[in-house]
């Protein structure tokens, strides 16, 4: 079979950063045409203001990346699915829960195949410590997700805008690699978010879980996210098991360490294995979709204590 021709639509950081990069060294795809509302121009690909031009001059296009912010990605997959485009969504691949159904039932109804991603559960550190907390229990978990939102988002103005997650947007990473390796579906039982006074989503978040895979209801199952982390920035996991075992992910997912010492280094390449998995999904005509990240956020936002915090400004 020859490579897919896909497009891109929402130039912005992680298009440039991953995905133009690695479509252009996967021989699975070709990269047909990029979309971008302010014009990006990329080498080689013609670029379309609007994905509606898109589809019109170039029917051939299979698939479309979607990587554009949060909040219109719904209705950009729900068009694409409308013109026979296979669909692969960047994380968080929907504001609210029941779009990801909705985007979900689409796609099976139109027989095209819709993929959301979620870059953090693809490193082989992850992989080792699913495979070592398999039938064992959770004694203790403690994630610390920590950065400078200024540093990793400078001029994002979007992500501080309803529907478009906050510190949640980096957050929910790490719920992604704790869904995938936790040895049973996880809760949350409370929270507590910080707002800052003059923007409409978190600056912080702290999470208190529950879980069936936890070694007793006492276990303390914690999360901290912060996006006023200034100097070194921080994205660890920390588990005990029911063995007492210490399990701990760090650099996003890409290290793990047992019992201190280093058990797996693995050199970052997410959206390549990203790319890989959409190859095999087309190749099967098979969608995979799981919002258990999007949920836990989603419950976070429910039962949440809000707390207003100092204005946040660039
Ligand atoms: P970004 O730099 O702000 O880029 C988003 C792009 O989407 C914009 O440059 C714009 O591109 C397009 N866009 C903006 N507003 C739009 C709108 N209202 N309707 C349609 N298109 C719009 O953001 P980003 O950092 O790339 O993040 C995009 C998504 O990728 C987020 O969901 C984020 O969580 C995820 N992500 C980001 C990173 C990262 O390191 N930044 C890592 C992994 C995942 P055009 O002008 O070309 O249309």
């Amino acid at each position: 079979m020859g490579a897919h021709k896909i497009a891109i639509i929402g130039i912005g950081k992680i298009s440039q950063d991953q995905h133009l990069p690695v479509i252009a060294k996967d021989k699975n795809f070709e990269l047909s045409a990029i979309v971008s509302q302010r014009g990006f121009q990329y080498e080689g690909a013609p670029t379309f203001r609007t994905p509606a031009e898109l589809y019109a001059a170039l029917p051939e296009v299979e698939a479309v990346a979607i990587c554009t912010p949060p909040h219109v990605r719904r209705s950009v997959a729900k068009e694409a699915l409308a013109a026979g485009k296979h669909v692969l969504l960047e994380k968080p691949p929907t504001p609210t829960t029941a779009e990801l159904v909705d985007l979900a039932q689409q796609a099976t109804k139109r027989g095209r195949v819709i993929f959301a991603t979620w870059h953090s559960r693809y490193n082989a550190a992850v992989d080792e410590a699913k495979r070592r907390l398999a039938g064992r229990k959770l004694r203790s978990l403690s994630i610390d997700w920590k950065e400078d939102v200024r540093r990793w988002h400078p001029g994002q103005e979007w992500i501080w805008d309803a529907g478009n997650f906050g510190v949640f947007d980096p957050g929910v990473n790490a719920l992604s690699i704790l869904t995938k390796i936790a040895p049973g579906p996880m809760f949350v039982k409370s929270a507590t978010l910080e707002f800052p006074a003059n923007r409409e989503t978190p600056i912080a978040a702290s999470l208190v879980f529950s879980s069936t895979g936890a070694e007793s209801p006492a276990s303390r199952l914690v999360a901290e996210f912060d996006w006023r982390q200034e100097g070194e920035q921080s994205w660890n996991i920390d588990i005990e098991t029911n063995e007492g075992e210490a399990l701990r992910l760090t650099h996003g997912g890409s290290k793990l360490f047992v019992n201190s010492a280093l058990a797996l280094e693995a050199p970052m390449a997410e959206y390549e294995a990203i790319y890989r998995h959409f190859a095999e999904l087309l190749a099967a005509n098979r969608s995979a979709i799981d919002g258990a990240p999007l949920q836990l956020v989603a419950d976070a936002f429910l039962v949440a204590r809000r707390v207003e915090t100092a204005s946040f400004n660039w």
